[in-house]
C-alpha cells in the first residue's frame, strides 16, 4: 500500500520540513484503542505550528486523516491508502492564566483534567475518563457527566480547509457549531489549540470530583480495547437500551463482542480484527433497525472499510467524505 498517494518529488520536499516526520506504510490500527486494523499509506507526524503550517501548504489538497488518539477510530485490516496527520510537542502544551486555559489539540483530555483540578482550575473533570485528546474533543463536542466541551470551550485555533488550501483562524465556540457528538470542523481541518474559561475552585474539591468520576467509569463501563459508545444516543432514548432489548448484549462475532457490561461498547479481542468489528457494528444497526424501526448512527469514525456501509452507518447528519 501506499507509494501513489504521496509523489517522490513531494516525499523529497517533506523530508527538508523541520518538526516533521514521516513515516511510510505505518501502523495506523495499532494507534487506536481498538489496537486493531492495518496500515496507512504515510504517518506524519507534526511537532511545531511552523512545521505543521510548511507541511499543509504542501500536501494540500490531497485528503488527509487528523488522528488524535484514535479513541474513536476503527481501521480496517486492509488498512487506509491515505495520509494520517498527528500532532506532538508543540501541540501538548498547557497554558494555564487566571482561569483562561490554552490547551494544545495534542493534549490528553486525561491529562488536562488532572492538571487542572491540581492546579485549582474546576470545569473540565469530567474530561479524566475520555481517553482522547483536545482536538479529537472539540471535532466531536465529546462530554459526559453532565457536561461537554461546547460548555467550556471559548475559542479554537484551526487551520480550515477551503478553496484548495488551508488558512489559520482564530473561530469562537458558535462559529464551530458545536452540538452533541458533532462540530462543523470539517474532516479536513486541523485544530491546533483551543482557549477555555473555567473557574477557580478548591483542588481538593476538584480531585474529588475527578475520583468520583474515575470509580464511577470502573463500575459501569468495560475496560479493554474499544472506542467508548459505538452509537450516538437517538432522541429520548439509550443505545444500549435499545440494543439490549433485542437481546444482543454479551453477542460475540469472530474477535469483536458487544461488551455484557455496557451494550453500546463493542470489544475487540487482543490480536483482534477491525473487520470483526465492523461487520458487528453493522449487523447491531441493521438488527435494531429491522426489529425496532429505529435507525441508529454511529460516532466513530471507520477508515478503510465498504464505503457505502460506512455511510449508512454514519447516517445522514454525518459530514464525514472518508
Ligand atoms: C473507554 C472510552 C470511553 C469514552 N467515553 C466517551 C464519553 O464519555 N464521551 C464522549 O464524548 N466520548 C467518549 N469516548 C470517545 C472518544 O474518546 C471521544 O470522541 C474523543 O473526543 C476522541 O478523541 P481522539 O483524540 O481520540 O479522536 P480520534 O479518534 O483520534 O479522532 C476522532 C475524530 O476527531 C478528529 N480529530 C482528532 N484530532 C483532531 C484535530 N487536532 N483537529 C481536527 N480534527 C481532529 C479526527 O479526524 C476524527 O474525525 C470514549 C472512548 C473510549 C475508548
Amino acid at each position: 500500500m501506499g507509494a501513489s498517494v504521496i509523489e517522490p518529488e513531494l516525499k523529497a520536499l517533506l523530508g527538508e520540513i523541520d518538526d516533521v516526520d514521516v513515516v511510510y506504510d505505518a501502523e495506523f490500527g495499532a494507534m487506536t484503542t481498538y489496537r486493531v486494523g492495518g496500515s496507512c499509506a504515510a504517518m506524519i507526524t507534526a511537532k511545531s505550528s511552523a512545521g505543521l503550517g510548511k507541511l499543509l501548504g504542501l500536501i494540500a489538497p490531497r485528503p488527509i486523516y487528523v488522528l488524535g488518539n484514535g479513541s474513536n477510530t476503527l481501521v480496517a485490516d486492509r488498512g487506509w491508502d491515505g495520509v494520517v496527520l498527528r500532532l506532538a510537542e508543540e501541540f501538548e502544551q498547557i497554558e494555564i492564566s487566571n482561569g483562561l486555559v490554552r490547551l494544545g489539540a495534542a493534549v490528553s483530555l486525561p491529562i488536562a483534567a488532572r492538571r487542572l483540578a491540581a492546579a485549582g482550575v474546576g470545569g473540565m473533570e469530567w474530561a479524566v475518563g475520555i481517553p482522547g485528546t483536545i482536538g479529537g474533543a472539540i471535532k466531536m463536542n465529546a462530554g459526559g457527566h453532565g457536561s461537554d466541551t461546547a460548555t467550556w470551550l471559548e475559542t479554537a485555533e484551526l487551520y480550515r480547509f477551503s478553496d484548495g488550501r488551508y488558512r489559520l483562524q482564530d473561530v469562537t465556540k458558535d462559529g464551530l457549531a458545536l452540538r452533541y457528538r458533532a462540530s462543523n470542523v470539517g474532516d479536513l481541518d486541523v485544530v491546533t489549540s483551543a482557549t477555555f474559561a473555567l473557574t477557580s475552585r478548591e483542588s481538593s474539591e476538584l480531585k474529588q470530583k475527578i475520583n468520583d468520576i474515575v470509580g464511577w467509569r470502573r463500575e459501569h463501563q468495560p475496560g479493554g480495547q474499544n472506542a467508548g459508545s459505538v452509537f450516538v444516543n437517538p432522541a429520548q432514548d439509550y443505545s444500549a437500551r435499545l440494543i439490549e432489548s433485542i437481546g444482543m448484549k454479551g453477542f460475540r462475532l469472530g474477535t469483536a463482542e458487544v461488551s455484557s457490561r455496557h451494550a453500546n461498547f463493542i470489544q475487540a479481542d487482543p490480536g483482534g480484527s477491525g473487520d470483526d468489528v465492523f461487520e458487528l457494528i453493522w449487523m447491531v444497526q441493521q438488527r435494531v433497525e429491522k426489529e425496532l424501526g429505529i435507525r441508529l448512527r454511529t460516532e466513530i469514525r471507520l477508515m478503510g472499510f465498504d464505503p457505502e456501509r460506512s455511510r449508512y452507518l454514519k447516517g445522514d447528519l454525518s459530514d464525514d467524505s472518508h
